[in-house]
């Protein structure tokens, strides 16, 4: 079984735990290596998003940022901590970033320049958001959108997943079927933007992760079944993650994923940490200006 995580929360960001804290359950489960990926959030009008005064009200908003230095204060200290941390160890602590993607030139630039200043080891791109005409919409509001816009929402929200994979700057996707989390995309008819996904993934060389989380909501991770056996026809690489919130969620349902994966056709799972592979780890090595 997979052991490692490099999807995870911590407590500064919206996590329930301290770095040190979701270490020593890392080494109650065997782990040799652990990746801390807080929330990189960062857009202009953000904070007038819908979903921001539920931020406020839930003692979230500190992940959301309207520039990127904000963004950046945020990272320092935390970074710092697990450089300390990293004396401290046997385990292996990988500096991450779970990043909402923006295709736009100003957001690719700021990215550019936080990414000089935090230098993270590996970056996870993430879509909890879909731009449309100049509001911010979260799988809440798509939810809660009519049927018209909801429909186009949805094709956006794929087009983005696919701008995130072209970029190039990420190791691997997040979550890719979030949508189904308040049970839209799930019908027959996107199957066709999954497959285009999917393909577009392979092409640019990105990975997926089967994502445990969504096991609170049903009976199955992010991603679905039928994604699994595009993912196992394609050969993208794919990788198990908690998404774990609190050290209590970590490797939580990884042995359900993987037999589940296995059951679809994904016979082996990416393992960065494997010496006989030199799989491309680093940030950035395909990264090409949108
Ligand atoms: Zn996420
Ligand atoms: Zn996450």
């Amino acid at each position: 079984m997979q052991k490692f995580s490099l999807h995870t929360h911590t407590i500064g960001f919206d996590g329930r735990n301290t770095e040190k804290e979701m270490l020593v359950k890392a080494k109650e489960l065997g782990w040799t290596h652990i990746g801390f990926s807080n929330h990189f959030i960062v857009h202009p009008t953000i904070k007038n998003a819908p979903m921001y005064k539920y931020a406020l009200k839930g003692g979230y908003h500190g992940i959301y940022s309207s520039t990127f230095d904000e963004a950046v204060e945020r990272f320092l200290p935390h970074y710092q901590k697990i450089d300390k941390l990293r004396q401290e160890t046997d385990i292996k602590i990988l500096k991450g970033m779970e990043v909402d993607f923006f295709a736009s030139s100003e957001w690719y630039d700021g990215f550019s320049k936080a990414l000089e200043i935090l230098k993270p080891d590996y970056l996870i791109g993430s879509a909890h958001f879909v731009e449309h005409n100049g509001i911010l919409y979260n799988s809440h509001d798509v939810k809660a959108a009519s049927p018209i816009e909801q429909r186009q929402l949805l094709h956006r929200y794929w087009q983005n997943e696919r701008a995130a994979a072209q970029s190039g700057l990420f190791t691997f996707l997040a979550h890719l079927d979030l949508m189904k989390k308040v049970g839209l995309g799930q019908g027959d008819e996107w199957i066709e933007e999954e497959q285009k996904t999917i393909e577009t993934i392979q092409k640019y060389g990105a990975k997926v992760e089967l994502n445990t989380s969504y096991f609170k909501f049903g009976n199955e991770p992010y991603v679905s079944p039928r994604m699994m056996k595009m993912l196992a026809i394609t050969d993208v690489p794919v990788l198990i993650s908690d998404d774990a919130h609190a050290a209590a969620q970590l490797g939580k349902y990884f042995q359900q994923t993987e037999d589940m994966a296995k059951d679809n056709g994904i016979i082996t799972l990416w393992n960065p940490f494997k010496k006989q592979i030199k799989q491309p780890f680093l940030i950035a090595q395909n990264r090409r200006i949108l």
